[in-house]
């Protein structure tokens, strides 16, 4: 039986992908941070079958001490800091977390298997956020980083850091640049969720309008259950590499705002969206458009959720959840 660790576990990409490897027949491990994690119960009753280790990406012992009762073969580093408009309020704990987390785990798993440096697969969750500013269009695995944020920059730390023990260890540590990628289980603070979630609620009634930030952004979104099945593909090649997974199409927040509205019969959206410069970033990253074709070529790997659907989705998921709000 395959063993897996997954960081970040009580994420939606944790959630994802061990819906993906228990289904797969593996035993899955999962990190979690803290004393009473308040989502200790979402994790136990979302994904029952994952075993829970305590343990905190700032604690290199914790971490060796989860190695060696997990036993990996493949470990997942999801976890970090991960909202970009709180990286500049919180500069320092995002970089210990998202920055330092990851050489804290990679050099518990380089001791951990000394004897071996391949008998642990490493996965490490990068960010199309390092291309920030972005210097070509699309972006590929080539395109130089140019992070517009504290957590684009921790993010940096974190790609440049896995190449660096692949490179001096042999350890077999994969980076996959993962363009934004959205579900019903997204956490409310994203654009995303947060327009679904108050689409929802304005249709039923229970909600004015809606406060958002910069319009003009452009994202290249995919579904997140797409997404954690690259990331296992590039566990399963002989060579370690680094891959940008994306749609290869960019929506602006407009299009977004357009989609979600339209699900609920609301064409014109304009008197319930208002701006306020609370919801606007220091810098802001313009335009997001990622070049899957290496992940494509490489892993036979495609996105199936496009962004139409994708977004009715997650408003069919919201709108159920309000109403069933309502019922109780
Ligand atoms: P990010 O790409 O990881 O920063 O994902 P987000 O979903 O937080 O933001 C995506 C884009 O939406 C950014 O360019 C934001 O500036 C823009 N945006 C516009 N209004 C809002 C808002 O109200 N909340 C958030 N989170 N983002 C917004």
């Amino acid at each position: 039986m395959t063993r897996a660790l997954i960081t970040g576990i009580t994420g939606q990409d944790g959630l994802y992908l061990s819906e993906l490897l228990l289904s797969k027949g593996y035993e899955v491990y999962g990190l979690i941070r803290g004393q009473n994690n308040p989502k200790f119960d979402l994790v136990r009753e979302t994904v029952p079958g994952v075993k829970l280790l305590t343990g905190d990406l700032g604690d290199v012992s914790s971490l060796l001490r989860a190695l060696e009762e997990a036993q990996p073969d493949e470990v997942y580093n999801l976890g970090a800091i991960s909202f970009v408009a709180y990286s500049w309020e919180n500069a320092m704990l995002t970089t210990d977390v998202t920055a330092k987390g990851v050489l804290n785990i990679l050099e518990a798993v380089r001791l951990y298997s000394h004897d071996d440096p391949s008998k642990v697969r490493f996965y490490q969750a990068s960010s199309s956020e390092m291309f920030g500013k972005v210097q070509e269009v699309p972006q590929r695995e080539e395109t130089l980083l140019w992070p517009r944020s504290p957590y684009g920059v921790a993010k940096v730390f974190g790609h440049y850091m896995t190449i660096n023990y692949r490179e001096s260890y042999g350890m077999h540590a994969s980076s996959g640049i993962l363009f934004n990628h959205e579900s019903p289980r997204r956490g409310f603070e994203f654009v995303t969720r947060k327009v679904t979630h108050a689409v929802a609620r304005i249709s039923l009634g229970l909600q004015d309008e809606i406060v958002m930030g910069n319009l003009d952004a452009k994202r290249d979104w995919g579904f997140a259950g797409d997404y954690v099945e690259a990331m296992w593909r590039m566990l399963q090649q002989d060579t370690a590499d680094d891959y940008v997974i994306a749609t290869g199409e960019t929506h602006s927040i407009h299009e977004l705002l357009d989609v979600a509205f339209k699900r609920v019969g609301i064409d014109d959206w304009s008197k319930y969206v208002k701006q306020d410069p609370r919801f606007m970033r220091p810098a802001e990253v313009d335009l997001l458009i990622g070049d899957p074709s290496k992940a494509h070529e490489v892993l036979g790997w495609k996105p199936k959720v496009g962004f139409t659907e994708l977004v009715e989705m997650m408003v069919d998921n919201d709108l159920a959840e309000q109403r069933a709000n309502v019922g109780r």
